[in-house]
């Protein structure tokens, strides 16, 4: 054994230190890697599980579940010491409008046919109230008919022989002739006149949300189709018997035989507001503080499935509680890292997106009305459903699909794959990375607002699935073990992009 003399010891009693401080402090993979597996199985499971838990109601955009999700990944950022950048402090609030149909309908001989059961009006207009005028049965709506009838400043039932119901050039005709409302009798069944007026009751619950009010028309646009019985009561003739009027020649004017008729209609739309909120949670950097990184998962899902026998909750585990969890965790992880004093050097913005599901709303809004300026947006690391496989995986080594890198020479694809090579070592399968991919999926989720900005992205997906968008995409069937490996791969994405010298360049 070497025996130490009183000079070395001095040398090491200062060395041991430093190198043990070195080993703690200095090595930056060491570090990187101990924060990353904070991000845990465990940890993920119990987000997911909450986020997408029946009582969520599979968190549809405007409803009760879609709150509450909200207020979850705002508690949980403010706990871990994250800063609301947002107007509304964490969250961002939201307007989205739908139009909203009100009190319509058709008014003859004291009774009253409702909107969606014995007439179906297509249309946006608000009549402002009730209006009364007469009708005019205008057969098939041939300029040959028009020329035979007076319809300027009246009401006119057409007969459409072929079922059409949109676009038709026999109500431009009547419009231009002078025509206030246009009726259209174009079913001779009951039953198929139902089935319009079923699909009209749904589109209420179908409407999707905008970001712009919709447009509400002139009083007196759209028309509305009637049922085969209203017809009878409309015209006092039997259909059959109005049919074979309406096949006669023009030129005996066999139209002008019919009684003249006096109908009122209303039609009512409003516009309904929807508030919602994208959450924000904010890290500040230490050094390039102008400068953000972007790590963003949505939130929102599709809700209730409106018909169906059996579960009808879309939980919406994968889609994207997944995404929505790893953020939070990653949130954590980098949360933790600023505590012992080694804070990201730019800046992290944590965003959970709502509307999604709605049309990428909500990151739209963002986009318009971004808290940092898309110009200091570094990189979107955006992430929707990583918590399963696909079927072309089934059986592979831990995979995951990247999209939005552009080529492989790309810094933008080399930066990636470095980190992958150096932490990761997951699969990256660029199939969908192609911008003209057929499933264009380069469009689908919320990064394309902010790839449409000019602001490198990188999108992280696992494939669909059988369960997609269906009440089956439980908790049960994530993989947790492969949740957490993707998670952590992003996060290390994320630690790079945050902490290297030069800004990623999407080139
Ligand atoms: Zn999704």
């Amino acid at each position: 054994m070497q025996v130490i003399s009183k000079n070395t010891m001095k040398v090491f009693l200062f060395f041991v230190p430093v190198a043990f401080l070195m080993v703690l402090f200095g090595n930056k993979s060491t570090d990187v890697e101990s924060y990353a597996v904070r991000i845990t199985e465990q940890k993920l499971r119990e987000n997911v599980s909450v986020l997408a838990s029946d009582s969520l109601e599979g968190r549809e955009t405007g409803k009760r579940g879609q709150r509450m999700a909200a207020a979850y990944i705002r508690s949980h950022f403010e706990r871990i010491g994250l800063t609301g950048p947002a107007d509304n402090g964490f969250f961002q609030t939201v307007n989205l409008y739908q139009s909203e149909q009100g009190e319509t309908y058709v008014k003859v001989g004291g009774r009253t046919f409702a909107h969606a059961e014995q007439v179906v009006y297509y249309g946006k207009a608000d009549s402002g109230g009730e209006v009364t005028l007469p009708l005019v049965y205008a057969g098939l709506g041939r300029d040959e008919d028009f020329n035979t009838l007076k319809v300027d400043g009246k009401a006119v039932l057409i007969r459409i022989e072929d079922g059409r119901t949109y676009n038709l050039p026999e109500v431009a005709k009547a419009r231009q002739h002078g025509a206030k409302m246009v009726l259209i009798w174009n079913t001779d069944t009951e039953s198929a006149f139902n089935s319009l007026a079923r699909q009209a009751r749904e589109y209420v619950s179908r409407e999707r949300p905008s970001l712009q009010k919709p447009h509400i028309s002139a009083p007196n646009e759209g028309s509305f189709v009637v049922s085969p019985a209203l017809v009878e009561t409309l015209t006092g003739m039997a259909p059959n018997k109005l049919k074979a009027l309406s096949r006669q020649d023009p030129a005996g004017r066999p139209l002008n035989k019919l009684k003249p008729v006096t109908i009122s209609y209303k039609t009512t739309m409003g516009i309904k507001t929807i508030e919602t909120e994208n959450v924000l949670g904010y890290l500040e950097g230490t050094e390039l503080k102008d400068e953000v990184i972007v790590i963003s998962a949505h939130y929102d899902h599709i809700g209730i499935s409106p018909s169906g026998s059996g579960d009808r909750i879309n939980n919406g585990a994968d889609d994207d509680a997944s995404g929505t969890a790893a953020v939070m965790q990653l949130a954590s992880a980098f949360a933790d890292a600023r505590r012992d004093g080694r804070g990201p050097k730019r800046s992290i913005l944590f965003m959970t997106f709502t509307g999604e599901e709605k049309g990428l709303l909500g990151s739209a809004y963002y986009a318009d009305n971004p808290v940092f300026p898309m110009e200091n947006t570094v990189i979107n690391l955006n992430i929707d459903m990583i918590g399963r496989r696909d079927p072309h995986h089934k059986d592979t080594k831990p995979y995951v699909y990247v999209i939005g890198t552009g080529e492989e020479e790309s810094s933008l694809n080399k930066f990636s794959e470095d980190v992958n090579d150096r932490f990761c070592k997951l699969e990256f399968d660029y199939t969908y990375n192609d911008r003209e991919h057929p499933s264009r999926l380069f469009y689908r989720s919320d990064h394309w607002n902010f790839a449409k900005n000019g602001v490198p992205v990188i999108f992280y997906f696992d494939g669909i699935h059988e369960d997609y968008h269906k009440p089956s995409d439980e908790v049960d069937k994530i993989e947790f073990d492969l949740l957490a490996r993707r998670s952590q791969c992003i996060f290390y994405t994320a630690w790079e992009a945050a902490n290297r010298e030069e800004r990623i360049t999407i080139e």
